[in-house]
């Protein structure tokens, strides 16, 4: 800047020289004239050649002019050109120095800088650090074409109408640089063309990039793992508007956006707006406290909040945690299906899987519920009365049905807290807070006719009976189990008493505590010899003589005394003792008769699964070899509910038993519900007619016509019918005027053990032996 006002100064200097002394001209002009062909804004050093011509001119002129030129002159050229002389030196001296600083400024940034002619593409002027960024030394590198050291990807960035930049803006680009050792080097480039003359140059300067392309890289690395996360990512922008403090959406990654259908609409709304489950969670964790306090919420997180999108319902897991002074980010996963698995996983542990009602489980969690918070809750436990038998002759699937349809109706019912099917056949129901007993049983008696009305399932209709027993809180206990184990006690004395249904009464606990005492003594039965057989006479009707006898199981029970089956046979068989026993009770019945009166037949009760082995046939033809007694003599007796039951896998046993001779005999006939078609088919030779029938005879015009129903049938398929349970005379006039042909009860004789069998029929043929068809028996002692 310096400069205009330094060439005013010389141009005063020479024009004053001229003017006082004539010889100056000719050097003063000649300098004058280089100055300004020159410029005298181009270089310092032209100042400074024009400095020494100019005083080289005074030196000269001063030698020229001589002694008679005033010394006056020649000292004021000296003088000016001294001064002339020093400025300049000083000019150059700051042009040196801020030539330095800008190397140095150069030096401090990793950049580059050039000039190159655009015709021949050379570079024409190199600077900066082009040995530390090109691993060349400037010199070399200024010898190269683009060629050799652009990528030749980036060449085009070159490939510009430079011309119509040249008062435009410098252009920018990024470009790859060969390094000395054959590395790319990623250079940021700005280049400005400018016209020089009539050439055009392009001025450039190019900055490594390397540090700020890797960060730029790991910046984008990170939002690509944003992206890409799994979890969704919610950035929340604090903002306080009108002192109110509030989170809202600032951006989210593509989880996010598609876990929660976020679209453009939701950006800047509010959170407690968007996700409101969510915001809830967080303010009940931050309990009031402002969102914004401190830098927002840190490290919260929550579990399965429910987040609800339209009609869809999904579970999420957060965490919230702090990003920066004014924002928050959410975390969020999606374990919706995780909850759901869960939930299946509870509704299978609490659920019943075949009719959908709760389990045993759920309902021993309810009552401990109600238990612990003291309400009066009533319990009913029902067990369905012919069900096994639906289940064994329709199959599984019909009592399946049965079953479904039954849970149905029940979680209809009003007035019921919870239903659950504690299995098999068993229901449970649950009333939240009951009144008194009296409100129980009205229950239980809307359970029941629920129960009783008939079944459709495709063509067949048929009907149930329940056996419901009911207990009560507190008054029955307050533990969860001992209210189930009273109301079970309930259930059983119901459908042992034939009731529908009953409460529960302490008493009956004396019973089941009796029956369990039982059961623990059970295998002293066998072990023991506490096992006795006991008979009873069975006698012809035509003759009045007696045609065999029963075998019935007596326990001498060393405590209780003689116990008889109803107490214990339940327990055998529940304690899976009683095929076992059964056998044993087979050998001694044989091995006694034979001894008595190998005439006599001998009928033994024989429970259905004791057949199931199918050795059994062999085995029972086997004892009867033993004993010495025809085949013909043994009358297997067998109930006619569990021939139902069993029937399929008991006949292949009961064919071959039939076809050796022994005779099957259908007992407690007339309480199945089996068809005589169905009879027809199995290998029966006697029915015997449920003594419940024959005791009912004389007063109930139902139990006679079934009585004679029985007989009348019996007979036409070939049967022989016995009545059992005769106490009376009348009875057994009645039985023998429909045609019976032989009876078994006290009227002729209770059962006695073995000592007393002979005397028991030499008294009843003494009394009914009507003619001497027969001759009289040899009797032998037992
Ligand atoms: P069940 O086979 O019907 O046996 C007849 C039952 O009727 C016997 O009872 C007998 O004492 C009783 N009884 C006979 N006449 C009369 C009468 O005139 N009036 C009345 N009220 N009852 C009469 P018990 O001996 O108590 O046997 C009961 C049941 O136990 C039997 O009924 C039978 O099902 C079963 N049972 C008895 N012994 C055995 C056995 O050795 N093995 C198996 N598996 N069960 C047996
Ligand atoms: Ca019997
Ligand atoms: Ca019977």
């Amino acid at each position: 800047r310096r400069l205009p006002y330094l060439a005013v100064m010389d141009l005063l200097v020479i024009f004053s020289a001229i003017l006082l002394d004539p010889d100056l001209w000719f050097p003063m002009t000649i300098a004058a004239l280089a100055a300004t062909s020159i410029g005298w804004l181009l270089s310092v050093r032209v100042a400074l050649l024009l400095a020494v011509i100019s005083t080289a001119g005074v030196g000269i002129t001063g030698l020229v002019t001589g002694a008679d030129a005033a010394f006056a002159t020649t000292a004021l050229y000296g003088v000016v050109t001294f001064t002339l002389g020093l400025t300049n030196g000083s000019l150059y001296e700051q042009r040196t120095k801020a030539a330095r600083r800008i190397t140095e400024l150069l030096d401090s940034v990793p950049v580059l800088l050039w000039e190159a002619d655009i015709a021949d593409a050379r570079l024409t002027y190199v600077a900066g650090h082009v040995e530390r960024i090109l691993g060349v030394d400037a010199e070399t590198w200024s010898t190269m074409s683009p060629d050799d050291w652009l990528h030749p990807d980036d060449l085009d960035a070159f490939d510009v109408d430079w011309d119509a930049h040249v008062d435009g803006e410098p252009l920018e680009h990024e470009v790859r640089a060969r390094r000395g050792d054959g590395t790319w080097v990623p250079l940021r480039q700005i280049v400005r063309p400018v016209r020089v003359g009539g050439r055009l140059l392009l001025r450039g300067v190019s900055q490594d990039i390397t540090a700020e392309q890797r960060a730029r890289e790991a910046v984008h690395q990170y939002a690509e793992i944003v992206q890409r996360m799994h979890d969704g990512l919610i950035v929340l922008r604090h903002q306080v508007v009108d002192g109110r403090d509030t989170l809202r959406l600032l951006r989210w990654n593509r989880s996010a956006q598609e876990l929660l259908r976020l679209t453009d609409a939701h950006r800047d709304l509010r959170f407690r707006d968007v996700l409101p489950g969510i915001a809830r969670d967080v303010h009940r964790q931050i309990d009031g406290r402002p969102l914004a306090r401190d830098g927002g919420p840190d490290g919260l997180t929550g579990t399965e909040i429910p987040v609800t999108l339209g009609a869809d319902a999904r579970w999420v897991d957060y965490e919230l945690f702090r990003v920066s002074e004014t924002a928050v980010a959410l975390r969020i996963s999606d374990v919706t299906s995780r909850k759901e698995t869960q939930d299946l996983l509870r509704r299978q542990a609490t659920h019943d899987h075949l009719t959908g009602l709760l389990n045993r489980v759920a309902l021993v969690e309810h009552l401990e519920a109600a238990l612990a918070a003291e309400r009066h809750v009533g319990l009913l436990l029902l067990d369905l009365d012919q069900f096994k038998e639906i289940n064994d002759t329709l199959g599984h699937h019909y009592g399946d049905r049965v079953l479904s349809i039954l849970a149905r109706r029940f979680s209809r019912l009003e007035g019921v807290d919870l239903v659950a099917r504690l299995g098999g056949d068993e229901f449970a129901f649950l009333v939240d807070e009951v009144r008194d007993l009296t409100a129980l049983e009205h229950l239980a008696e809307r359970v029941a006719t629920v129960v009783e009305q008939t079944i459709g399932i495709d063509d067949l209709s048929m009907r149930v009976g329940p056996s419901i027993g009911l207990a009560l809180a507190p008054e029955h206990g307050h533990m969860a189990d001992v209210l189930l184990q009273h109301a079970d006690i309930a259930m059983y004395q119901a459908k042992r008493l034939g009731r529908g249904h009953m409460a529960y009464r302490p008493a009956d606990d004396r019973h089941t505590l009796d029956r369990l005492a039982l059961m623990a003594e059970l295998p002293n039965l066998l072990a023991a010899d506490e096992l006795r057989m006991w008979f009873q006479p069975k006698v012809d009707l035509r003759t009045g003589r007696v045609a065999g006898v029963e075998a019935l199981m007596r326990w001498e029970h060393p405590r209780e005394g003689l116990l008889v089956p109803d107490r214990f046979i339940e327990l055998l068989e529940v304690s899976g003792q009683l095929t076992e026993v059964t056998w044993v009770a087979l050998d001694r019945s044989l091995s006694t008769v034979a001894r008595v009166d190998p005439g006599l037949s001998i009928a033994v009760n024989i429970p259905a699964r004791a057949l199931h082995d199918p050795d059994a046939a062999t085995r029972i033809l086997d004892r009867l070899a033993l004993a010495g007694l025809p085949p013909e003599r043994l009358h297997l007796e067998l109930t006619e509910r569990e021939i139902m039951e069993d029937s399929t896998s008991v006949r292949a046993v009961l064919d071959d038993l039939r076809g050796a001779g022994v005779r099957i005999s259908i007992d407690d006939f007339g309480t199945g519900y089996s068809s005589l078609s169905y009879l027809r088919r199995l290998p029966v030779s006697e029915i015997k007619i449920d003594r419940a029938f024959v005791a009912g005879m004389l007063q109930n015009d139902h139990d006679f016509l079934i009585a004679r129903a029985i007989t009348d049938l019996g007979h036409n398929l070939g049967h022989r019918i016995v009545a059992e349970g005769v106490e009376d005379e009348a009875t057994l006039e009645l039985l023998r005027s429909m045609g019976c042909d032989e009876a078994q009860g006290f009227l002729f004789a209770r059962p006695v053990p073995p000592e007393q069998l002979a005397e028991v029929i030499r008294r009843i043929e003494d009394r009914w032996g009507t003619s001497v068809t027969r001759p009289r028996r040899t009797v032998g002692r037992p």
